[in-house]
């Protein structure tokens, strides 16, 4: 098969699943004569290491001269002028980029529900959430629309859809690969990671992005590693698991099941597996919504009608006023979600509130790294489900019913975020689905593995053997 009956294929799938809502963009003239030069490359034997894989990227990553939205109405119109660090990597290597993935709202959300162009479904289950914010990145995938998907994770949202739609998701190490050409949310948070079929795949789009660059000052220098040779070192492993992820009744009994099996064969071969409880559990979602709000407001100030893409038309012109364009562009460009977070960062940055807050939940940031790191002087992994709860049903926890407590959805992030919190690297395997006898039978199940920083060798490694 050559490249270009490839992507014909995939073009034909993508048509036939647009009821899923995953692409907002289909480069098919692009990625059709990207095809037939890399066919040329290949007959040459010049072609680079992805030749002839077909990826999608997340619509919050640059890619010049094509649109960029992040899900959000206020980039109406406007157009990437460079392409991100990574996705150049992938390119660079002959990958073939096929569209852009629907996505929550400047990656704000848990379930692809807060998208400006409407939700993501879940193949699974229609019915269903995908999971979010990289929501079209895991449906992409689990439906076959193309091999493997870049998304990006600031608490969660490359690995709990993943999870969600039975895929493999990758947060890697914060620094490991360059933010430069992604667009912010919450900059000492946020990563870029792949989401695959299988662990090699994800492997593979991480050992080419990864590494040093002079466009990010947060990207780290240490060396990447072939992380598609990685093996685990040869003796036995000290596995922690999360008590609670195992024992508590917030958590899906079938999760709990399918999680315990894991423990038990982890066990059979040797390892050393010991439950663990996590003392500052409780106060990673706070401190998570704490920074990341704040540093959303101010990431985000700078859409202000002027600068990029939509433009309030109501505002008064004549004479201008320019508060009027600014207030009135930001609220009919910005989201619900989006603008309840700007509220919030903007609170807790506020002089009154700065102390009591943010300042506060920086301490329990510092706090939450300690304790975490006490934990990899004694253990070599930390498992736990992805998430508490199998794919929900849409409309479900989104708030917007009287009764409905708007803190639901954040609740689908209690097992993710504590990676991002401390930067290390964390992924979310398949591991099988859903067997229940009553609702959300046969949903898939993701299983999560953290390693301390840097570690994504053994992390891919111990992934590949749990797969
Ligand atoms: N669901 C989380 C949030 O809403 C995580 C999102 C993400 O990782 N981008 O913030």
């Amino acid at each position: 098969i050559t490249c270009r009956q490839l992507v014909e294929q995939y073009l034909a799938r993508i048509d036939a699943y647009r009821h899923l809502n995953v692409f907002t963009d289909v480069y098919d003239t692009d990625a059709l004569q990207q095809a037939v030069s890399i066919d040329q490359k290949i007959a040459a034997g010049t072609a680079g290491r992805l030749a002839g894989m077909v990826i999608g990227i997340k619509d919050v990553l640059s890619y010049a001269g094509h649109g960029v939205r992040a899900g959000s109405r206020i980039l109406d119109g406007f157009t990437a002028q460079f392409t991100a660090t990574a996705v150049q990597r992938l390119l660079d290597e002959d990958v073939i980029i096929i569209g852009r993935q629907n996505c929550d709202e400047f990656a704000m959300g848990s379930s692809n529900e807060n998208s400006s162009f409407g939700p993501v479904l879940n193949a699974a289950d229609p019915n269903r959430v995908p999971g979010g914010s990289s929501g079209g990145s895991a449906v992409a995938v689990q439906a076959g629309l193309c091999l493997a998907s870049i998304g990006s994770d600031t608490g969660g949202s490359v690995r709990q859809p993943a999870a969600f739609c039975g895929v493999v998701g990758l947060k890697p190490t914060y620094g490991r690969i360059s933010r430069w050409g992604l667009i912010a949310y919450a900059s000492s948070f946020d990563c870029i990671g792949p989401i695959a079929n299988t662990v090699d795949d994800a492997a593979l789009l991480l050992e080419i992005m990864a590494g040093a660059d002079e466009f990010d000052s947060t990207v780290s220098n240490q060396p990447v590693s072939a992380y598609t040779q990685a093996t685990l070192p040869n003796r036995p492993l000290r596995i922690a698991y999360l008590r609670d992820g195992v024992e508590s009744t917030g958590v899906d009994p079938s999760i709990r099941e399918a999680t315990q099996n894991k423990i038990s064969s982890l066990r059979e071969a040797g390892h050393t597996v010991e439950p663990v409880d996590i003392s500052l559990l409780n106060y990673l979602l706070p401190t998570y919504y704490i920074l990341t709000t704040a540093e959303a407001s101010s990431n985000l100030s700078r859409f202000d009608g002027v600068r990029y893409g939509y433009r309030s038309t109501s505002a008064n012109a004549s004479p201008l006023d320019l508060l009027s364009l600014y207030k009135k562009s930001r609220t009919e460009g910005f989201g619900v979600e989006v603008r309840k977070r700007i509220l919030l960062g903007t609170f807790v940055l506020s002089a009154s509130y700065y102390d009591a807050y943010y300042t506060k939940a920086q301490q329990v940031r510092r706090l939450i790294r300690q304790e975490t790191e006490r934990l990899f002087e004694h253990y070599d992994f930390l498992l736990s489900p992805t998430t508490p709860t199998p794919a929900f049903l849409l409309g479900e926890k989104t708030g917007q019913r009287p009764d409905d407590d708007p803190l639901q959805m954040y609740l689908a992030d209690i097992f993710t975020v504590q990676a991002n919190v401390v930067g290390y690297p964390s992924i979310s395997i398949p591991n099988g689905t859903n067997t229940g006898s009553g609702d959300g039978q046969g949903l898939p199940i993701g299983l999560q593995l953290m390693a301390p920083p840097f570690a994504e060798g053994a992390l891919i490694a111990m992934a590949k053997e749990l797969a």
